[in-house]
């Protein structure tokens, strides 16, 4: 498909889109209400639309509706045509849950091939997955899609990172999946071993789960001795690879034969003319168990139009660090504020005044921050008990965010 002349490309958009619209409105009474609701204000079914760009006329999809749904309340087919469930934390009381049916993961597979054969990747390749805990429903959709291409595969597991080192070395890998916070703390770990890179046989790096600054992929390619390559996904629905960078590396293609993408204004929800940057909204185009219509990312982004060097006429974008939401990403794993209060008061029964960041210290992988004021409610604790409760709050947010969480306490006044 990535190669349909644009006309083509737009024909199949079309068709997948109004069989997705009607799907969502025959099993799903979420959507079915909001179809109603347009259809109401503007006298016209919006499953019946003419041109895929007429899809604006449909309102958004946030993150809280999944949550909203839990767990199956947006499934647009029936339980017995589900053959995974995975579950994400989201931004509601509830985590995320996610179906595929048998032809869904087919598909999801043949994305993630796509991405790897644009990487260069094939079966002389031994591939080593390397992700947090939060990614790790992505680490066996990157296991099936290399599995699929004949590459020998090192499965994600939950390793240390010398072990995660010692098999990169010992086990001759060429190809990695990680994020960029991992691949910065195993470089560092890597050199304080000792370890040239010229001892490792590792030639590319697959950067997913959070965009990765220029001078990071400069930084790991020169002390690596590799080529990096930036996939993009979303970590709730529906997976990996969404888009991702061919060998050219000008931007990320998207696999527009899955899925409609649109840059819309966060704040007026506006689409915006080609080449400007804003939120990045997504309609799933195959799902057949999720389908997300119109779901607004949070990612901030930008179109390219112009033809890529590698040829192959399939949109690109260019995917930036700053979100157009308040939500922290943290080695991939998206977190709300919300659901970091929500922690805080289920474990000390109580919210402290607390500040809360994404924190980087030199050589480590990120984790979230939390300082948490000194507060009179605390401190009718011994200090022994405070420092337990402390800890307890530390792994509490830890287990049920996903992510490495420190917490510390500090003067009201520093906050
Ligand atoms: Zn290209």
């Amino acid at each position: 498909m990535l190669n349909l002349a644009p006309g083509e490309r737009e024909q199949l958009q079309l068709e997948r889109l109004q069989a997705t619209l009607n799907r969502a409105y025959r099993n799903v009474p979420f959507h079915r209400n909001r179809q109603n609701e347009v259809a109401r204000r503007n006298g016209k079914d919006p499953s019946i639309i003419e041109r895929v760009a007429d899809i604006a006329v449909l309102p958004f999809m946030e993150r809280s509706h999944l949550g909203e749904h839990y767990p199956y309340g947006l499934f647009a087919v029936p339980l017995k045509d589900i053959v995974r469930i995975h579950t994400a934390p989201g931004t509601t009381r509830h985590p995320t849950v996610t179906g595929y049916t048998r032809q869904d993961l087919r598909i999801w597979r043949e994305m993630v091939g796509r991405a790897f054969t644009a990487a260069g990747i094939g079966s002389e390749d031994i591939l080593q997955i390397d992700l947090d805990p939060g990614l790790a429903n992505w680490g066996r959709d990157y296991k099936d899609g290399a599995e699929a291409l004949d590459v020998a595969v090192i499965p994600n597991t939950p390793l240390s990172p010398n072990k995660h080192l010692m098999v990169l070395r010992d086990y001759k890998t060429s190809a990695m999946v990680t994020t960029p916070s991992r691949a910065v703390q195993l470089t560092e770990l890597m050199f304080r071993a000792e370890i040239n890179p010229t001892a490792l046989n590792l030639k590319r790096l697959i950067l997913v789960g959070e965009p990765a600054a220029q001078e990071t992929r400069r930084h790991l390619e020169r002390r690596l001795h590799v080529e990096t390559w930036h996939h993009f996904g979303l970590s709730e629905v529906p997976g990996p690879a969404i888009a991702y960078e061919c060998q050219a590396h000008q931007g990320l293609h998207i696999n527009e034969d899955h899925f409609f993408p649109e840059i819309v204004n966060p704040d007026t929800g506006d689409v915006l003319p080609p080449g400007e940057t804003g939120e990045l909204v997504l309609t799933t185009l195959t799902t057949r168990a999720f389908p997300l219509i119109r779901f607004r990312t949070g990612e901030r982004a930008r179109f390219i139009h112009e033809p890529c060097g590698c040829g192959t006429p399939s949109l690109r974008m260019e995917w930036f660090e700053q979100r157009t939401d308040d939500i922290l990403n943290i080695n991939g794993v998206k977190v709300h504020q919300s659901q970091i209060n929500r922690q805080i008061e289920a474990t000390l029964s109580f919210v402290p005044k607390y500040r809360s960041g994404v924190l980087e210290a030199e050589g480590e992988k990120k984790h979230l921050g939390i300082s948490i004021a000194m507060d009179n409610r605390l401190f009718s604790d011994e200090i022994k008990v405070l420092e337990k409760r402390i800890r307890l709050l530390e792994s509490d947010l830890s287990e049920n965010l996903g992510v490495p969480v420190r917490v510390k306490l500090v003067e009201a006044a520093l906050l």
